[in-house]
């Protein structure tokens, strides 16, 4: 199976496309991740530090994809998982959108994926077209994080909008919801209310896995060593096993912007209150409450 991950920008999904591979390979499948992000963020904590990018090779081969060969493209990281990442010209330079859709083709011209039986693709934010789009195009499902705020689930309806939209010429369904950093799921809910497709949980908020990003590592790496909350890896099982059963997927119901941003900011216009915590919107300080 090959899903695209998508979501708003910091919302999770390198987090999430590197920790749910590591609980994939635990039930004893292949699993290769592929970070389609320019900025090549998304597997060096399955490796401990930077390999070579997808790029990086085919310089070295003068942009003769033929010559690539599937040990160039996927490196094997943490617990198993392999790991490639697309790469892209240096920040300010050229253009990431056209060398992530051009790379996004090579693993599977060199065959390096055939022996992997999941393959998520961590992609760049939430763009729905163009080159940084196109690693959907190659794949069956496309998995979506969010939390319960207003921007996330704007990002969220807009990539929906995207599958209902390419699953007129791919054979591309979405598999989904991960739910992220949600301590509150009302606003989450009311999105699925309106376009329904199944929600799986990812941790919530977690000092931890903020550390492992920092460190370098992945969750399952980090509680070898580390004192942690027991839940810190509890909910990439059951997300491995989601996309393990193989859903169908399903193509999004058509719900406009306009109608998604204003019944979600009905709900975002009452009071917001700090208790509780949440996402970073639902923790500002009431100015009613700040110190003058
Ligand atoms: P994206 O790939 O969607 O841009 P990342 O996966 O890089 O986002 O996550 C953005 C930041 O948020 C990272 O520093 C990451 O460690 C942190 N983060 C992600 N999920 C959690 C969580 N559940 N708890 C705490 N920090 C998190
Ligand atoms: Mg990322």
């Amino acid at each position: 199976t090959k899903t695209a991950v998508h979501g708003k920008g910091g919302i999770g999904k390198s987090t999430t496309s590197r920790n749910t591979p590591v609980a994939s390979a635990r039930r004893g499948k292949r699993v290769s991740q592929t970070g389609c992000d320019p900025k090549h963020d998304s597997t060096p904590t399955l490796t401990g530090s930077p390999t070579p990018t997808i790029i990086d090779t085919l310089r070295s081969k003068d942009y003769h994809y033929e010559d690539a060969r599937p040990e160039d493209v996927t490196h094997e990281g943490y617990g198993g998982v392999g790991r490639a990442e697309a790469g892209g010209p240096p920040a300010g330079a050229g253009c990431g959108g056209y060398a992530v859709g051009e790379t996004a083709k090579l693993p599977k011209e060199s065959n390096a994926l055939h022996e992997y039986d999941i393959i998520p693709s961590d992609v760049l934010g939430d763009v729905a077209c163009g080159g940084p789009a196109s690693p959907p195009n190659h794949a069956d499902h496309r998995t979506t994080i969010t939390d319960n705020g207003f921007d996330a689930s704007f990002a969220t309806n807009r990539t929906a909008a995207s599958v209902r939209e390419k699953a007129r010429m791919h054979p591309l369904r979405s598999a989904g919801l991960i739910g992220n950093r949600t301590l509150k799921r009302d606003l989450l809910d009311k999105y699925v209310e309106a376009c329904p497709m199944p929600v799986s949980e990812a941790p919530p908020p977690t000092e931890h896995i903020r550390v492992s990003r920092v460190k370098g590592k992945t969750s399952f790496e980090m509680v070898e060593s580390q004192p942690h909350p027991n839940y810190v890896c509890d909910s990439h099982p059951d997300t491995a096993d989601q996309a393990l059963s193989q859903p169908e997927g399903i193509a999004p119901k058509e719900v406009s912007d306009r109608e998604s941003s204003s019944s979600l900011s009905d709900s975002h216009s009452n009071p917001i209150r700090s208790e509780g915590g949440g996402n970073d919107q639902e923790n500002l300080l009431d100015p009613a409450k700040m110190i003058r």
